[in-house]
């Protein structure tokens, strides 16, 4: 198959660098995105504009999706005007959004029935791999099913692993977000330790990246908290996103994650106070008095107040008013909380 016209879903901080590769490499693209402003500076490259992602997909071969939240993954794919109703028979949906597993093989099994295809394929390597073209793909398909949209994958990845089944990259790229979750709690640990101790903790990264007790985490994002430069990089509220998800898989399978539970506690913490839309390395402010809180944007007294107004914690990026019918993917659920989701009972 000749593919020629590419949908870009999201030009987010992702997204947008993501579409920008695909108009390098020569591809017809149309990009669509909540918000047109982030989509400017593609269509002064030659993008072309769609008002709704079933408008954007309607000429496409390729529709990838770069959205927030699970619940953005559900509109944008299963509600009446999505894309599994909307899309060309035969095109390929390729969800690059980290989301839910379950959602992915129903995203998956219903682009079946409509005779397109559709997996799932989050991504790992940051702003800066978006940047570069050198993102790693953590697909849910087998390399064989994948092989027909290689150019279009290609144009923004360095590589790619194949989990060979609808919500398999899922799956992996929640591993990979506990692992960075501990990872980020082990080095804001290590620096306050380090600031409270007296010694530079600017050697002390150098001294965990000759060893063992340093992380890609610490690598790129501890020279940041040390500068105070909290800009986002990676969001804050989708790392809590991502921790949750992992945490309500293993409710699921009956195990414990310990690192996991401790890093959504501070996450979840960072962004009740106001860190929701700061960089995840903004986490080692919790650590600082709060003096440094206040001026970097934080408010303390704003913790627990949700939970006060609100007695279901939910993550999903939905205002809940009265009579909200959500379809979170990412928390659990109050008894009188009408539920739509994929992944729990
Ligand atoms: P982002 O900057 O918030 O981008 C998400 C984009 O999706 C936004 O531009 C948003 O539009 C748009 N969007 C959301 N729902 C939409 C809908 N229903 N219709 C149209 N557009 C919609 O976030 P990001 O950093 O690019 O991350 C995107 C996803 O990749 C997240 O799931 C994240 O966890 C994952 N991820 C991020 C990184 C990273 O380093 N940033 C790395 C790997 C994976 P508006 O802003 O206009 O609302």
């Amino acid at each position: 198959m000749q593919i020629k016209n590419v949908a870009v879903i999201g030009t987010g901080i992702m997204g947008a660098p993501i579409a920008g590769h695909l108009l390098d490499a020569g591809f017809d693209v149309t990009v669509h995105n909540r918000t047109r402003e982030k989509a400017e500076a593609l269509l002064a490259r030659g993008a072309h504009w769609a008002d709704t992602p079933a408008e954007a997909a309607a000429q496409a071969d390729v529709v990838l999706t770069m959205v927030g939240y699970p619940t953005d993954v559900e509109d944008v794919y299963l509600s009446t005007e999505g894309l599994i109703r909307t899309a060309r028979k035969g095109a390929w949906l390729i969800d690059l959004t980290t989301s839910s597993p379950q959602l992915a093989r129903d995203i998956h099994d219903a682009a079946e029935v409509e005779d397109k295809h559709a997996f799932d394929c989050p991504v790992t390597g940051g702003e800066q791999g978006a940047v570069d073209g050198t993102l790693t793909l953590i697909i849910g398909a087998t390399e064989e099913q994948v092989a027909p949209v290689l150019p279009v994958l290609e144009a923004f990845s360095s590589r790619r692993f194949y989990f060979d089944r609808p919500g398999g990259g899922q799956a992996a790229k929640l591993c990979n977000q506990v692992s960075l979750a501990s990872c980020m709690v082990g080095y804001a640990d290590a620096l306050a330790l380090a600031q409270q101790s007296g010694i530079d903790p600017e050697r002390v990264l150098e001294v965990m990246a000759a060893g063992t007790g340093g992380s890609g985490a610490s690598r790129t994002l501890a020279p940041k908290s040390l500068a105070g430069d909290y800009k986002p990089g990676f969001l804050a509220e989708h790392l809590r996103k991502d921790i949750a998800l992992a945490l309500q898989r293993s409710e699921e399978l009956e195990i414990t994650l310990p690192g996991a539970e401790t890093a959504f506690t501070l996450f979840d913490m960072l962004c009740q106070i106001g860190g929701g839309r700061m960089g995840t390395q903004a986490l080692t402010l919790l650590y600082q008095e709060e003096a440094a809180c206040v001026a970097a944007g934080l408010d303390w007294s704003l913790l627990d107040q949700g939970d006060e107004e609100d007695a279901h914690e939910c993550h999903c990026g939905h205002d809940h008013g009265e009579g909200h019918e959500c379809h979170c993917h990412d928390h659990d659920h109050g008894h009188d909380h009408e539920c739509h989701c994929h992944d729990h009972e």
